[in-house]
């Protein structure tokens, strides 16, 4: 199974669907994402604040796949924030994946002295410690503040991104900006009423996929990178099995209108949300 790059804005090859790993126990990644790479998976996705960063390394080195075989993103979490702490911060999860340079180092959250982190992030970038560096969970106004203010264009944005929450327009003001669309929780989490939504398992039904896979081949055909988590083995294989069918203009159509324009997880823009994230921290 040969998984398409996609080239970032820096030149970085980067596979457009990877595994994501939020909410593995760190006692449980380690198999996890072994499985992943057997599987054929070339893309990692962790974080500071998802505490699994040093399972995620003991299966890259447990894998026997050459290192540079391997695309490793990890973010840096709130409370790490700031130049000095960023750096600190950056310099535990390499250690902890058991790496010398991560592929791809996103600033988790636009919450906190981001600014100052962004600083340190192109300190890394120009360093040779990172290859490319990015954000997540940014909406337009924030990125193209960060874009207009600071040397470095992020190279993706990772953004909650499935058929409940579309994105076009921010997709419009990425593209415009050399950013990639990342896409985290793709399959919506888990969340049942996607896996049964009808136009979704009548476009499954006629290509003989399963709606995980419509899901995920209408993300990748909108030059969307996407992460689906899994801890189940047959579902590892499943939604790595997407690149022998194509949807249809008239399909891609309908899907475009289970759009609610909202998310289903998290409004960054509510202030006690982003005073809760703000506050949360973790083992980083
Ligand atoms: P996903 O949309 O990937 O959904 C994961 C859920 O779907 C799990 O409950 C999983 O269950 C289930 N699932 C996976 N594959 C299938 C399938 N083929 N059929 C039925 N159910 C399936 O949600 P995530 O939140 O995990 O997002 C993906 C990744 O994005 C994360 O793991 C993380 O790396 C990243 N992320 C980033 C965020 C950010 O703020 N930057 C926020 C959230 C996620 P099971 O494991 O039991 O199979």
């Amino acid at each position: 199974m040969t998984v398409p790059n996609l080239t970032l804005n820096d030149g970085v090859e980067m596979p457009a669907l990877g595994f994501g790993v939020f909410l593995v126990p760190d006692v449980d990644a380690e198999g996890a994402v072994l499985q992943a790479l057997e599987k054929g998976y070339r893309h990692i996705d962790t974080a500071a604040a998802y505490e699994n960063e040093a399972g995620v390394g003991r299966a890259i080195a447990r894998s026997g796949i050459a290192r540079e075989d391997i695309f490793v993103t990890t973010k840096l979490w709130i409370q790490d924030a700031g130049e000095t702490h960023a750096l600190d911060a950056f310099e535990r999860s390499r250690v902890r994946l058991g790496v010398e340079q991560v592929d791809l180092l996103l600033i988790h959250q636009p919450f906190g002295d981001y600014y100052g982190t962004w600083r340190a992030m192109e300190d890394l970038y120009r360093r040779g410690q990172v290859r490319a560096i990015g954000v997540s969970n940014f909406y337009p106004d924030r990125l193209v503040d960060l874009i207009d203010h600071n040397e470095i264009v992020p190279a993706v944005n990772q953004i909650e991104t499935h058929p409940f929450f579309q994105r076009s327009a921010d997709q419009a003001v990425m593209r415009s900006r050399g950013v990639q669309l990342e896409s985290w929780g793709p399959l919506g989490q888990g969340r049942e009423d996607l896996f049964t939504n009808p136009i979704l398992t009548e476009i499954a039904q006629t290509h003989e996929k399963t709606v995980a896979q419509v899901v995920l081949r209408w993300l990748l055909q909108r030059e969307i990178a996407v992460i689906p988590k899994t801890v189940n083995p047959a579902r590892m294989a499943e939604n790595l099995d997407v690149f022998d069918f194509v949807i249809a203009d008239d399909e891609m159509a309908r899907i475009a209108t289970l759009d609610t324009g909202a998310s289903t997880a998290f409004n960054h823009h509510d202030p006690s949300s982003a005073s809760m994230l703000g506050t949360t921290r973790f083992d980083t």
